[in-house]
């Protein structure tokens, strides 16, 4: 989603020669809304160039989330017929899961399984 400022028009061009205008963008990363944040948007080809004081904001967002330092080992243990994947008490904490609740688990790559609540 784009959103133009009052006729802001900034004096240098994109690199595709087209003119950059302030506006805002919804900026989304690790599919979480970081809500709208200032850009510079070129009117002819659309890129978005998000400023380095946008980009440092997203940055301590992120580390505030505790997005960062949060892949842990764990281990495959084994019960009857199925294999256990004990989850770590950080990510548990984080994800919000609880014992006893039902999840989603599904394969999205060969060496890859996600689980949702
Ligand atoms: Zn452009």
């Amino acid at each position: 989603m784009v959103m133009f400022m009052a006729e802001q028009i900034l004096s240098y061009p994109c690199n595709c020669g087209g003119t950059l205008k302030k506006g805002f963008t919804q900026v989304e990363f690790f599919g979480i809304d970081f809500g709208l944040k200032e850009c510079e948007i070129c009117t002819r080809c659309g890129s978005e160039y998000l400023n380095d004081k946008v980009l440092e904001q997203i940055e301590e967002e992120v580390k505030k989330k505790k997005l960062f330092g949060l892949e842990k080992q764990a281990q495959v243990t084994k019960s009857g017929n199925s294999l256990v994947i004990r989850l770590p008490p950080e990510i548990v904490r984080f994800s919000g899961i609880k014992y006893k609740d039902h999840v989603r688990v599904y394969p999205v790559a060969k060496n890859k399984i996600e689980v949702a609540l």
